[in-house]
Order: structure tokens, then sequence, then C-alpha cells
């Protein structure tokens, strides 16, 4: 399958690290020109090197992303370097872990802010430069969107609207031949996973307790199975998929766990 994405421009929040560095990767890979917003500059440098390295096009936009201005002056900076925009992967974020009971109403209001509001941020700057290119918009989701977590009501309400949003502007593109799309991880190791497993007493344990509920090979989805269904969604061979919430989980969310690996006798 030709995916035909060579020289198509995508940017993508949080794109040094973790998921948001495998689709960068994946990107470069099929000589699609990745632009990297992220705040971290040590990885940024990390990725820059590495693409530079194996003679790849790219773009390499520190800021930070809670600031609308910045989101702005990123967007315009893409345009600006490579003349479009042709999909914006929405991916920057983190789980805050903002509960009810632990939280509070101004900590909740400042975890929209780093969830969800500058996804909006983002589509609405390249607004004009997605209309020009008919090109796409993928936003990474989360599953604990439809499973709940608990004690994490910031994180959860910004992906439940991530999923909303995702239809919304699928529908307010549809006189201009713009897709929009979710992919929804459950458990994938990137640095902001390890973060969250080192707030357990024994990570170990808890990781083991995690993979054997995870249906299909007992284990972790990789970033780059992520990444590839994100290269997939941007490229052509998705042209009449719009709307839609894409689960890249190993069956996590949806399978029986009757046949989980452990449970099956
Ligand atoms: P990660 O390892 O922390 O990588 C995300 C990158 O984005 C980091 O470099 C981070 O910088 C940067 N970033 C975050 N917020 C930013 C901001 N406001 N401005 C600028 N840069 C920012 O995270 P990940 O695990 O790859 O997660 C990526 C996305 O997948 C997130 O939306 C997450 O909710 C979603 N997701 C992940 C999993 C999983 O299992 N990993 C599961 C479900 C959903 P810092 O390091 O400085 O924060």
């Amino acid at each position: 399958m030709n995916l035909s994405i060579a020289g198509k421009v995508v940017v993508i929040s949080g794109g040094a690290k973790g998921i948001g560095e495998a689709i960068s990767l994946g990107c470069a890979a099929e000589s699609a020109i990745p632009v990297m917003l992220d705040r971290d500059a040590a990885a940024l440098n990390k990725i820059e090197e590495k693409l530079s390295a194996a003679g790849h096009r790219y773009g390499a936009f520190q800021c930070e992303l809670t600031d609308a201005a910045q989101c702005e002056r990123a967007i315009q900076s893409a345009v600006e370097n490579f003349g479009k925009i042709d999909a914006l992967v929405n991916n920057a974020g983190v789980n805050d872990g903002v509960g009810l009971e632990n939280g509070s109403p101004e900590r909740f209001a400042h975890s929209i802010q780093k969830n969800l509001s500058h996804y909006y941020a983002l589509a609405h700057f390249a607004f004009p430069a997605l209309k020009t290119s008919r090109g796409c918009i993928v936003n990474i989701a989360s599953k604990t969107a439809v499973t709940g977590q608990g004690g994490t009501s910031g994180y959860v309400a910004a992906k439940g609207a991530i999923l909303a949003l995702t239809r919304e502007w699928a529908v307010e593109f549809l006189p201009h031949c713009v897709r929009v799309n979710a992919v929804v991880p459950a458990e994938v190791m990137t640095p902001l996973y390890e973060q969250w497993l080192a707030t357990f007493p024994d990570p170990q344990q808890k990781l083991a307790s995690i993979v054997s509920k995870i249906p299909l090979e007992g284990r972790m989805t990789r970033a780059e199975e992520i990444a590839s269904m994100v290269v997939y969604l941007i490229s052509d061979q998705a042209s009449h998929i719009t709307g839609q919430h894409l689960f890249v989980d190993g069956g996590y969310v949806h399978l029986d766990r009757a046949y989980t690996p452990t449970e099956k006798k």
C-alpha cells in the first residue's frame, strides 16, 4: 500500500517525546515533514539530531501550549517555513490526577487548559491552512474517556471532550473536505507513563497487573503502533474516514475479559 504522504507538512503537538515522538519519526519515515511543537528543549534537540542525521526535513518549535499566543505563533511559523499545513496531530497532554476529592475547581480548570484548550487553539489557528490543503486532523484521546479511571476528573473531562470535538469538527469541516479523527490509546510505555507508574509503591507489580489485563498478547501497546494508525489516517488511503474514534489498544476497552491471556485456561 502506497501511503503517499511524502512532502505533507504534519504539525504534531508534544512531538518530541513518547507517542508524539513516534508519530514524528513515523511521518519522517514516509518522507512527510513533521513539525514538532514541544516545551521540552532537550527532547526536541534529541529528535532533531536523529532526523537531520537521517537526512529528513522537519520543523521544531519550542513552546508552551497552554499559552494560546504561543499556539498561534507555532502555526504561523509552520506556514511561513513550509508554505502549508496538511495535517494537525493534537497529542500533547498529561494525566495530572486532579480528582473530585483531591482537586479543586481551580486545578480542574488548569487541567482542562493543559489537556484540551490547546487542541482547540491549534485547530482554530490551523483552520485556514487546513481548508486550503483539504488536510486532516488527528486527535489523540485516551481510553479513560470511555472507561473512567478515578481521581483524574480534569484529564478525563478533557479526553471526553476531545472525542466529542472530533465529531463536531468533522461536521464543521465537511464543506472543506478536511477529515477529523481520533486515535484512542490505552496503555503505552512512554516517559509520561513511566512517571505515572512511579507513583505506585511497587511500579513493577502494578505494570504486571496492567499488562495481564490487556487481551491481545498481554502486553503494552507500542508507541509505534499508535503512530502507524496516525500515519494511515493522514494518508490518502484513509480518504473516506472522518469523525471516527479508532481504538489502538490490543482490545483493552472492548473485548471480553474472559479471553485475556491470564484468564484463559
Ligand atoms: P509524554 O511521554 O509526556 O510526551 C508528551 C510530550 O508533550 C512531552 O515532551 C511533554 O513535555 C509535551 N507536552 C505536554 N504538555 C505540553 C504543553 N502544554 N506544552 C508543550 N509541550 C507539552 O506523553 P505520552 O504518554 O506520549 O502521551 C501523549 C498523548 O497520549 C497524551 O495526550 C496522553 O494523554 C495520550 N495517552 C497516552 C497514554 C499512554 O499510555 N502513554 C494512554 C492514553 C492516552 P513534558 O515532558 O515537559 O510534559
